[in-house]
């Protein structure tokens, strides 16, 4: 039977302001913003979705600010680190660059021999890294003010914190088309797709706290699933493992199951399809206030109410 997942889909996180997040994914990373939305559970709430050039999944990272929100705490039962892929030549423009924008980051360190990897933060505190790798071959997206050369290319990997990490993983290699397919020290690395942009990472820290939510955390992992027929044959499969899925729920730009994993982290697992370009051109993703069918009659209000967002690419050249 064909795989029902088949990677990492998108992360959504928290923010506490809006204007300070759409400045730091667009201007200092160059992601794109594919889709300005509302949160389809409280339109009162941005969801900002930036990514590659089309939001493919793999590349896609989420946000709901809330302003003013209280920080998290990283820590157990959370996914506290999403790292992004760019080039091994790119370190020095990466240092350099986070140097000029005052973005903090611990010195590169090596990973399964292999990888180098530099820890860094948004301003509320979300846990990002980059790793400098040369077997990514998707292509990276700017605004321009970063050479492609030098740009991100989507994920590479994620990194859970559990307790210990034989729950998870019984999750995802039993019912989730997941392999173990690296670990050292008290890293255990998983794939559906041995490709960047697709590895789960859990690491055992048993001593630290738990996790708890707020602005600067992650508030899901979703995965991929091809199409509505895999992700209803998924559904079912997580009720028989009694994981409790939800419905299928419609985002405009996927379908959508959710559900909490024993270690705590809520996984959603969305459809690869329909995608960004369903409700304005690839050329012009993220310009406009994009609505579900159910708040449009809102749409005054709420444009209202949301703080404004404007693109300030020049001021991060
Ligand atoms: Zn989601």
């Amino acid at each position: 039977m064909a795989q029902l997942i088949t990677g990492i889909h998108h992360v959504t996180a928290i923010a506490a302001d809006t204007q300070k997040n759409v400045d730091f994914y667009t201007g200092v990373l160059g992601l794109r913003l594919v889709k300005k939305t509302v949160n389809f559970d409280a339109p009162d709430v941005y969801h900002l979705y930036y990514g590659d050039e089309a939001g493919n999944p793999g590349s896609i990272l989420t946000f709901f600010p809330y302003t003013g929100l209280v920080r998290g705490r990283h820590g157990k039962g959370m996914l506290n680190t999403t790292t992004f892929s760019v080039p091994s030549a790119s370190i020095g423009y990466w240092e350099e660059r986070f140097r000029k924008f005052n973005v903090k980051y611990k010195p590169a360190e090596e990973r399964f021999g292999t990888e180098v990897v530099i820890y860094f933060e948004d301003a509320d505190g979300l846990g990002l890294e980059l790793v400098f790798n040369d077997h990514d071959k998707r292509f990276g997206y700017s605004y321009g003010q970063i050479p492609l050369e030098h740009a991100i290319k989507g994920f590479y990997n994620v990194e859970i914190w559990q307790e210990g990490y034989e729950r998870t993983a019984g999750l995802l290699t039993g019912q989730m088309d997941h392999q173990l397919i690296a670990e050292k020290g008290n890293r255990f690395r998983f794939a559906a797709n041995d490709s960047p942009g697709n590895y789960v990472d859990i690491l055992c820290t048993p001593d630290s706290l738990r996790g708890l939510g707020g602005s600067g955390t992650v508030h899901h992992l979703a995965f991929a699933t091809t199409d509505k027929e895999s992700q209803t044959t998924m559904q079912k499969k997580l009720l028989e493992g009694s994981f409790n899925p939800t419905p299928i729920l419609d985002r405009n730009y996927f379908t959508s199951i959710y559900f909490r994993e024993p270690g705590g982290v809520l996984f959603e697992v969305a459809t690869s399809g329909p995608g960004f370009d369903v409700d304005e051109d690839l050329a012009h993703l993220g310009e406009l206030l994009k609505l579900p069918a159910q708040y449009e009659s809102r749409r005054s209000r709420l444009e209202q109410e949301l703080p404004p967002v404007t693109l300030h690419i020049d001021q991060y050249k």
